[in-house]
């Protein structure tokens, strides 16, 4: 029988996968696929100082392909998607047709973008998931795009943001009547939107798109339900991502009735023998937050089960749980948004306001402990309120923390 390692996903979350399984003595054959073409990307710079005016940047390449064979020691097949599982036999599919037997395996497919209907007919229309979207963004942008988006998330609001940078016009259109409800709450969703109005970015919340306007095979505009056409020359569809799982099909991995996500224990693994997930991907209940089932799709989180699917999968008599507190960042207009914890709170408190601040802080409480924290350009402080999370410190302690109560 193979101890052959498999990590199916060579991104952020495969590679942690990988570094932690020869961090952790793992001497075996370790093997990252990837499909992309390309060396494991980093992925927040592509909505960021990837778009940014200046000559072509750098790839940003977590590691080189020397550093990743000799170093890593890898058996890398980038170019090369997984296209089966059989939990049976211990084999994955390969696209060449070969297959590869595992003594375990991680999956880490991560998401792809969702798009509208006709988005493939119109050149001009992008999601922005992988560097090839970043590239034909930033050649929109060069060429001086009036850029429409379509979803006012994080994604969408940080194209926005790159394209005012420029001086370009930009209006995002937005189904709900406020932005990021799910991420951050309403009231929340608020406070970062006035980000946009601040910055010259038409937001319009409350629209609904009724389809894509083209000739001759490019977009040029975005029709509304009530028949209004915004003219644009870059659409850039920023309405959220579908786990990478059509490959599991009849695997017996079980898939999310919702969105297809992969629905893992604690400790990542899926209920198969040695089969575990990682990063976007991935569902499972978080214990902090008493057994909230959570799909992140958090660059932290996904570097974090990278490495901890490697441990428990290499050591599964002494697996533990995921316990990382769930953390995002997002720049816009050179403000730094930073999230914390879980936006599902009985109670959000702005407490620089009570503070007489101007920089924003404020906490989300749910029971009688803090759950949550955000923040606009503190840096350092949301830090600390997430060790305090991590220590299911109480709503009062919290309060004292922040100098309130
Ligand atoms: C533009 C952008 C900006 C972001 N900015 C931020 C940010 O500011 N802050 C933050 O916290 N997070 C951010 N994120 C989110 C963060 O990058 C993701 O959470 C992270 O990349 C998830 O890593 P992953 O390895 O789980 O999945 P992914 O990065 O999605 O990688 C999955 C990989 O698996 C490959 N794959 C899929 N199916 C198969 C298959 N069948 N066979 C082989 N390979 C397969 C895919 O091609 C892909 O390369 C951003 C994401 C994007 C796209």
């Amino acid at each position: 029988m193979s101890d052959r390692l498999v990590i199916v996903g060579a991104s952020l979350a495969g590679l942690r996968a990988a570094q932690a399984a020869r961090k952790a003595g793992f001497e075996g054959e370790l093997t990252l696929v990837g499909g992309e073409v390309h060396l494991p990307y980093d992925r927040p710079p592509l909505s960021k100082a990837y778009l940014d005016e200046g000559e072509d940047p750098d790839t940003p390449v977590f590691r080189s392909e020397a550093e990743l064979r000799d170093e890593l020691k890898l058996d890398l097949r980038l170019n090369t998607w997984a296209t089966g599982l059989d939990a049976e036999r211990k084999v994955i599919a390969l696209s060449d047709g070969s297959e590869l037997e595992y003594g375990s395996v991680i999956i880490a497919t991560g998401a792809a973008a969702r798009t509208l209907p006709g988005a493939d007919k119109l050149s001009g229309v992008h999601t922005l998931r992988t560097l090839d979207d970043a590239v034909a963004i930033r050649d929109a942008l060069e060429s001086g795009a009036r850029t429409v988006v379509v979803g006012a998330g994080f994604i969408g609001s940080e194209v926005a943001s790159g394209a005012r940078k420029r001086g370009l016009p930009v209006t995002i259109l937005e189904a709900l009547p406020v932005p990021l409800v799910r991420s951050v709450g309403e009231d929340m969703g608020r406070a970062c939107a006035a980000l946009h109005e601040a910055n010259g970015t038409d937001l319009r919340c409350g629209v609904k798109v009724a389809g894509l306007v083209g000739e001759d095979g490019k977009v040029t505009g975005v029709e509304l339900e009530d028949g209004e056409i915004l003219p644009a020359d870059l659409v850039v569809v920023g309405v959220g991502v579908a786990p990478s799982t059509d490959w599991l099909a009849g695997s017996g991995v079980t898939l999310h009735e919702r969105d297809k996500g992969i629905v893992c224990d604690e400790t990542l693994n899926t209920g198969l023998p040695g089969v575990y997930a990682a990063g976007d991907v991935v569902h499972f209940p978080h214990q902090l937050f008493d057994g909230m089932v959570m799909r992140l799709e958090h660059w932290t989180n996904a570097a974090e089960q990278g490495a901890l699917a490697a441990k428990n999968a290499l050591n599964p008599d002494e697996a533990k749980p995921a316990l990382g507190v769930p953390y995002f960042w997002s720049d816009w207009y050179g403000s730094r948004i930073q999230f914390v914890g879980t936006p599902a709170a009985d109670e959000i408190r702005v407490i620089s306001e009570e503070l007489g601040e101007d920089k924003f802080l404020a906490l989300y409480r749910r029971g009688d402990r803090i759950t949550g924290c955000i923040t606009i350009d503190r840096p350092t402080q949301v830090m600390k309120y997430r060790r305090l999370i991590a220590q299911s410190k109480s709503w009062q302690e919290a309060l004292e923390f922040a100098g309130v109560s």
